[in-house]
């Protein structure tokens, strides 16, 4: 058998899908940090520790409705011989007065309120008979029960978060309590994002004799923005020389990447590698490369302008473009965006059916997960082959075979890259 003939050698000379990222993340790092307003910074990433304005609890107040008392005026309480005091105060929250909480008396205090000064306790409503005038206190927790101390959470100039923390709603909530209105984050990555193919119309749009609805580049588009990303994009570019170019050039003023689909096989009108030589300095910054993975073997790379913007030129068959997308695309978006873990999360998942495939390449097969009583269960949807949109869009996951694996029992475990985690809500074991 020739060398060429060798699936097993043609394999040895591809570009492992390892390789490939690494590649797609030559020379990126963080976007910059900017400070943006508190609302909006949902789902960035820090870029740089911050630390609190304020002490949390700001003062000492009381956890609990009830009567701020000192503990000599309620030694005597003991079951069936309750104590009555008078109260000598109200206290709601918010309430700036500075309370001193005279001897002999008990100020009725509410959750949040300053607590007096001169306080021991907080004896709860539930342990009083919430007198007005008079209160009995039936029980007496013990000593600093029931009060918040000032800054027993958090102190003022404490580092509350750490660069590289990701805003999510909790965050949000302990930034605002620590006095701040903007913060530092790493700024969203911006993504162009183009479809190439004369055979591409808009959805919308009548489809003449030989023409397909232009489906990557909402796809490209949605994923991108699924991942934080501010994404502009342009109607899809014929497979003209010159005319992917143009449009490059036209969208590259402030972009971090540019995401192209279709045209990088070895077709006799796959443009996009002349198309990406005019705009580089040196040929070897246009990679056009075939990796050892199915779907989504060729690849195109390029750094192009001034500013060697990274262009990831996807295939187009549209499974190839989304599983491309996320084992590429998604960890550059993610490092431009500041995130410390790149690539998508990996589960372990049984089969719940066999699964074949061709040796010499790493097999990325859709499954839908779904919760079995020992953990992740994984069921292919669809057959093997790129080009079935209608059974990706009801996978959420995609099940690895290993390059030198051609066989996989029911049963078998597996790791399985996890594409939809939002979609597995529901169904975690
Ligand atoms: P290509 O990579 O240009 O050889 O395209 C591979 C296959 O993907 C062909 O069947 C194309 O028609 C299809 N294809 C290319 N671009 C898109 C797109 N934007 N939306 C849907 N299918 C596409
Ligand atoms: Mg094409």
């Amino acid at each position: 058998m020739g060398i060429e003939a060798d699936p097993a050698l043609r394999a040895a000379r591809m570009r492992s899908v390892e390789e490939h990222v690494a590649a797609v993340l030559t020379g990126a790092g963080p976007t910059p940090v900017e400070r943006v307003p508190l609302t909006d910074a949902l789902g960035l990433v820090l870029g740089q520790d911050v630390a609190s304005l304020v002490d949390l609890p700001g003062f000492d107040n009381s956890a609990m409705d009830g009567y701020a008392v000192r503990l000599a005026d309620v030694a005597a309480v003991a079951p069936g011989e309750p104590v009555v005091l008078p109260v000598s105060d109200d206290v709601p929250a918010g309430d700036g007065r500075s309370v001193v909480l005279a001897p002999g008396t008990a100020v009725r205090i509410m959750t949040g309120a300053t607590v007096p000064e001169g306080t021991d306790v907080v004896v709860p409503f539930e342990d009083t008979d919430r007198g007005t005038t008079t209160v009995a206190i039936l029980a007496v927790p013990r000593a600093g029960r029931h009060v918040r101390l000032r800054g027993e959470d958090v102190t003022t100039g404490a580092t509350v978060l750490t660069a590289g923390t990701v805003v999510g709603p909790a965050q949000v909530g302990l930034l605002a309590a620590c006095g701040h209105t903007h913060v530092p984050v790493h700024r969203a990555p911006r993504v162009v994002v183009l479809s190439t193919g004369s055979e591409l119309v808009p959805a919308g749009r009548p489809l003449a004799p030989g023409q397909i609805h232009d489906s990557n580049r909402p796809m490209l588009v949605a994923a991108a923005r699924a991942l934080g990303a501010l994404v502009t994009t342009a109607p899809a570019i014929p497979d003209v020389p010159g005319a992917l170019a143009a449009a490059v050039r036209e969208h590259l003023e402030g972009a971090d990447v540019v995401i192209t689909s279709a045209g990088v096989s070895a077709g006799v009108y796959d443009v996009v590698r002349e198309d990406l030589v005019t705009l580089v300095d040196a040929p070897a910054d246009v990679q056009l490369v075939h990796v050892a993975m199915q779907p989504g073997k060729p690849q195109g790379l390029a750094w192009v302008g001034e500013r060697r913007v990274p262009v990831l030129g996807l295939p187009g068959n549209p499974v190839s473009a989304y599983v491309s997308f996320h084992l590429f695309a998604r960890p550059l978006l993610r490092l431009l965006a500041g995130h410390v873990t790149l690539s998508a999360p990996v589960v372990g998942a049984r089969l719940t059916q066999a699964v074949s495939h061709k040796s010499g390449r790493r097999a990325y097969l859709r499954v839908r997960l779904t919760a079995g009583a020992e953990g992740w269960l994984a069921t292919p949807v669809g057959a093997n082959s790129s080009h079935l949109l209608g059974a990706l869009a009801h996978a959420d996951a995609l099940l690895v075979v290993p390059e030198d694996v051609t066989h996989l029992e029911a049963g078998s475990s597996a790791r399985v890259v996890v594409t939809e985690p939002g979609a597995l809500e529901g169904r975690v074991p």
